[in-house]
């Protein structure tokens, strides 16, 4: 179930400013702090672009995405050419090349 965060609209109480809730994809955001019931917005959170991407998607954006296939081994399922599929945390050759997907800025 995906967790959502919300932050209150006024004051904050003991549990902080933002807390956040896992509910159902269906479930009604809250209006209301489960711990001191006063106002509270849902926030959009990062987690949400994790649901809509692919890893087409994330590979267009730089993004490396490792899927865990066995103990110690990881499918780079976002992986350019040249790269390998699939790293093995033993195996440093395999390691993704993260730092080419970073420029300085020219
Ligand atoms: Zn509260």
């Amino acid at each position: 179930m995906p967790l959502y965060e919300y932050e209150h609209t006024g004051k904050p109480c003991k549990k902080g400013k933002t807390f956040e809730v896992t509910q159902d994809f269906e479930d009604d955001a809250l209006e209301k702090c489960p711990h001191c019931g006063r106002k509270v917005v849902r926030l959009i959170s990062g987690a949400s672009i994790q649901f809509t991407k692919g890893p087409a998607e994330l590979k267009n954006m730089g993004f490396t995405k490792l899927v865990r296939r066995d103990k110690g081994v990881y499918e780079n399922v976002t992986a350019q050419d040249g790269e390998s599929k699939v790293w093995e945390q033993d195996k440093p050759e395999t390691m993704p090349d993260f730092k080419s997907r970073f420029t300085d800025g020219d």
